[in-house]
């Protein structure tokens, strides 16, 4: 599909440069309870056919990077305090608002959490795939319901030139979804960023909603970002893992040394709490205990009153997101020791 050029304006781009770059990226939030900081010193890079999952439990600001790499955020209580989201190359945050805006959908483009609530329950799903090429690429009604038949197919969705003219609820959960993709897909973006995409479905259809994303993503060649709670649901599609607790990156590498060596006790709890067939007994394990609170940090690491392994030091001093191996980066005073697997739990932490 060729994009317009009034629409992509791709030619003032590095065609050297990473797709998407972040850098030190700083958000907080202005309440009335303090300063919340949201996201605190983000740092990763995106490149055309890469899978990056952002892990993390809520509040941990995996979906407020999201929503700022979009330009979404809102804005106040949002402030973004410092950092670069370059997109091949271009600081995002610096471009005019009428540019950025051109981006999104067109080079950048975004997967929500609930379709229901996402798609307009009014309009049929064809005139609502349409919109994109009415929009973007001026076509006319009918091309446009012709590009969504089209679109519907490629998505999967059975029967698409009768289904075309129906509404959002004649649809399952899992159709919905294929529908967002479809819309978020429909002007072949470079950088796709998935939000829990597959939270509100069953396990079978989560499976087929990822096949899906997996699949267009190598056809079309994106960088796509999987927002997600699920370490589960990340192992057969993720390259690279960025695990966030409170704000912060805890721990970054590729998908292989996360499940075979993790350098942080956050990590492992939630690999340790990952259903599996071989285990015995019925109970599964938890990372016991709450986030913080993001205006109430506990001093030195922020995982410290969960983490069966912490000292004295870490309730002091907060450790940097520092290398344990090559490309493999955590936030940990023991990485070395949790990396190499010579470290034992000092204490029962209290759920
Ligand atoms: Fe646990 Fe200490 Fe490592 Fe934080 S720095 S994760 S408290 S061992």
């Amino acid at each position: 599909m060729s994009q317009s050029p009034t629409t992509s304006p791709t030619q003032d781009y590095d065609p050297s440069a990473p797709l998407l770059e972040v850098k030190d990226l700083q958000v907080e939030f202005r309440t009335k309870a303090g300063v919340a900081q949201a996201i605190n010193g983000m740092n990763f890079t995106l490149n055309a056919g890469e899978t990056l999952a952002i892990l993390g439990e809520s509040g941990s600001g995996k979906s407020v990077t999201a929503q700022t790499i979009m330009g979404i955020l809102d804005m106040p209580p949002g402030h973004i305090a410092g950092g670069e989201i370059r997109y091949r190359g271009q600081d995002l945050l610096s471009m005019k608002p009428e540019r950025r805006r051109k981006l999104r959908g067109v080079s950048i483009s975004m997967i929500f959490q609930d379709a229901l609530s996402s798609l307009n329950p009014v309009l049929p799903v064809g005139w609502q795939i349409g919109e994109m090429f009415r929009v973007h690429h001026r076509m006319n009604r009918k091309q446009a319901r012709q590009k969504a038949i089209e679109l519907m197919k490629r998505v999967g969705i059975p029967a698409a030139e009768q289904r075309v003219g129906n509404y959002p609820h004649q649809f399952s959960g899992g159709m919905r979804q294929r529908i967002m993709i479809a819309m978020a897909i429909a002007l072949d973006p470079d950088v796709l960023i998935a939000d829990e995409p597959t939270t509100a479905l069953d396990v079978t259809v989560q499976a087929q909603v990822m096949r899906l994303l997996k699949e267009l993503q190598v056809e079309n060649n994106m960088g796509l970002i999987l927002i997600t709670h699920d370490l589960g649901v990340v192992a057969d599609v993720a390259d690279k893992i960025a695990v966030m607790y409170a704000g912060r990156v805890m721990e970054h590498t590729d998908v292989f040394s996360i499940y075979s060596t993790p350098a942080h006790p956050y990590t492992k709890g939630l690999l340790e709490s990952l259903p599996r067939i071989d285990a015995e007994g019925d109970r599964l394990s938890t990372v016991p205990g709450l986030p913080p609170t993001l205006t109430d940090m506990p001093p030195g690491c922020p995982f410290n009153p969960r983490c069966p392994y912490a000292t004295d030091l870490c309730r002091t001093d907060r450790p940097e997101l520092l290398p344990v191996a090559d490309g493999h980066t955590s936030a940990c005073h023991y990485r070395e020791e949790l990396y190499a697997g010579t470290i034992t739990a000092r204490e029962e932490v209290q759920s």
